[in-house]
C-alpha cells in the first residue's frame, strides 16, 4: 500500500467511496485522492512520499499549521494521563472559560465532538426555548450533517451536484425554510408571514461552504433586528470562521451578538470537538439543567480539549491575526494578479486566514453567483497546481486556509507554481 491508486482502489472495496467524508474524494476535480501520511506546519506528505504546500488545513482546524509542536506535546501529555472518562476533568473547565471570554455573546458553553454535533443541538435548543418549530436557513450555508438542516446546503452536497440528501424524509424537513444568503427583504417577507412560528434563523455569519462569500453590509445586522422583532432566536453557526478570521469570531469583528453560537474545528486544534455557546437564560435549557437532551460518551474528551487550550494559547498571542492576515491577502491578491496577468478572468478575496478563489470576474455575493464560474477552468488549475506540489481543496465550492505557518517562502513559492500552472492551462481560455 504505497501508491496512491493502489490503496484507492483497495479502499473503495471497504469504505463507501474509498473515502470516510465525501469532500475527500477527488469527484468534481478528477484523478484519484492523495493518501496524506503525515504533515508539518503548512506541508503534507502523500503516501508516495510526495510534498505539498497545504491550503486545506483539514479544512479549517490547522490554523497553527500541522503538528504544531506546542500543540503535540499537550496532546501527548494529556493522552498519557488516559484517553477518556466519561466524567468531568479540569481541562474541559479552563476550555470553557477561554472560549466564554473571548466569545462576546456567550456565558455558557457545551462541548460536543463535531461541528454537525454543534449545530444539531443548537437548533434543539432554540425550538425547546421558543416552543417553535419553523427554522430559516440560506443557500449554500452548510451546518453539518443533521436532517433538518440538509435542505439546499453547501460544501458536498453543492459539490457533486444534489444539494439536499436522499433518507430526508419530507416531514423532517417541512419546518426547515431555506432562503436566499445576503437577501434581507426575502426574510422580512418570510417573518410577515410565519414570524410567530420560527424558532430561529441559522446562518454562517461568514459562508465558507459555497467558496466563500461575505455578508453584505447590513445583512447579519438586518438578521439581529428582524429575529428580535419576532422573539426568535438567532444562531451564527462560527464552526468555520470561530478563531479563523479573527479572535473573537464574527461576532466580535462586526460587533453583532447571536443568541447561540456553534463551533468546532480550530477549538479542537485537529482534534474531533464541536461545541454550542449561549446567554445563560438559554443554555440553562440544556440537560441536565433544563429539559432539551443532548448528551455525549466522548464529549468533552480530555485529549482533545487540550489540543484545543493549547491552540486558543498560542493564537491570543500578540500580532497573531495581523500576521496571519497580511499572508493571506499575500496569497488572494497575489493569485488574482497572477491569474489575470495570464489572461484569466478570476477573482479572489480574504479575511483573517481564509480565502476564496473565484473563477469569474467578480467577486460572489450570492448561492446564484457562486455557481457562475468556469468549472473546467478550476478543475485544470487544481490538477495542474497539485501536479506542481500545491494541495488546494479540490472543490471550488470551498474556502481556502492559510496558517500561520505559512511564511513569506511558502506563499512566494505558491505563487510562482500558480504562475507555471496559469501559464500552463492558458491555452484553454
Ligand atoms: C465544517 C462545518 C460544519 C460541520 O462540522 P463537522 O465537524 O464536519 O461536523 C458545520 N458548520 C460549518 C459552518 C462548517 O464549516
Amino acid at each position: 500500500m504505497t501508491n496512491n491508486i493502489e490503496i484507492f482502489k483497495k479502499a473503495s472495496r471497504f469504505i463507501p467511496g474509498g473515502v470516510n467524508s465525501p469532500v475527500r474524494a477527488f469527484l468534481s476535480v478528477g484523478g484519484t485522492p492523495k493518501f496524506i501520511e503525515k504533515a508539518s506546519g503548512p506541508y503534507i506528505w502523500d503516501i508516495e512520499g510526495k510534498k505539498y504546500i497545504d491550503y486545506v488545513g483539514s479544512w479549517g482546524p490547522a490554523i497553527l499549521g500541522h503538528a504544531h509542536p506546542e500543540v503535540i506535546e499537550a496532546v501527548t501529555k494529556a493522552a498519557e494521563y488516559g484517553l477518556s472518562f466519561g466524567a468531568p476533568t479540569k481541562g474541559e473547565v479552563i476550555l470553557a472559560e477561554m472560549l466564554v471570554s473571548r466569545i462576546p455573546s456567550i456565558d455558557k458553553i457545551r462541548l460536543v465532538n463535531s461541528g454537525t454535533e454543534a449545530t444539531m443541538t443548537a437548533i434543539r435548543l432554540a425550538r425547546g426555548y421558543t416552543g417553535r418549530t419553523k427554522i430559516v436557513k440560506f443557500e449554500g450555508c452548510y451546518h453539518g450533517h443533521s436532517d433538518s438542516l440538509l435542505v439546499k446546503a453547501g460544501s458536498g452536497l453543492l459539490t457533486f451536484g444534489n444539494p439536499s440528501s436522499a433518507g430526508v424524509p419530507d416531514n423532517f424537513v417541512k419546518d426547515t425554510i431555506s432562503l436566499e444568503y445576503n437577501n434581507s427583504d426575502i426574510v422580512k417577507e418570510v417573518f410577515q408571514k410565519y414570524g410567530h412560528e420560527i424558532a430561529c434563523i441559522i446562518v454562517e455569519p461568514i459562508a465558507g461552504n459555497m467558496n466563500m462569500v461575505k455578508p453584505k453590509k447590513g445583512f447579519l445586522e438586518d438578521l439581529r433586528t428582524i429575529t428580535e422583532q419576532h422573539k426568535s432566536l438567532l444562531i451564527f453557526d462560527e464552526v468555520m470562521t470561530g478563531f479563523r478570521v479573527g479572535p473573537t469570531g464574527v461576532q466580535g469583528m462586526l460587533n453583532i451578538l447571536p443568541d447561540i453560537t456553534t463551533f468546532a474545528k480550530i477549538i479542537g486544534g485537529g482534534m474531533p470537538i464541536g461545541a454550542i455557546g449561549g446567554t445563560n437564560k438559554i443554555m440553562s435549557n440544556l440537560a441536565p439543567e433544563g429539559k432539551v437532551y443532548q448528551a455525549g460518551t466522548l464529549s468533552g474528551n480530555p485529549v482533545a480539549v487540550a489540543a484545543g487550550i493549547k491552540t486558543l494559547e498560542i493564537i491570543e498571542r500578540s500580532g497573531f491575526y495581523e500576521r496571519l492576515s497580511i499572508q493571506t491577502e499575500k496569497l488572494s491578491s497575489g493569485l488574482q494578479s497572477i491569474g489575470r496577468k495570464n489572461g484569466f478572468k478570476i477573482s479572489s478575496d480574504y479575511i483573517g486566514g481564509m480565502f476564496g478563489l473565484y473563477f469569474c470576474e467578480k467577486i460572489p455575493t450570492s448561492f446564484e453567483e457562486t455557481k457562475n464560474f468556469n468549472s473546467d477552468l478550476f478543475k485544470k488549475f487544481f490538477n495542474s497546481m497539485l501536479d506542481k506540489g500545491v494541495y488546494l481543496s479540490p472543490s471550488a465550492f470551498e474556502a481556502g486556509f492559510v496558517s500561520s505557518s505559512h511564511t513569506d517562502d511558502v506563499i512566494d513559492e505558491t505563487l510562482h507554481i500558480a504562475d507555471k500552472s496559469f501559464k500552463e492551462i492558458s491555452q484553454f481560455i
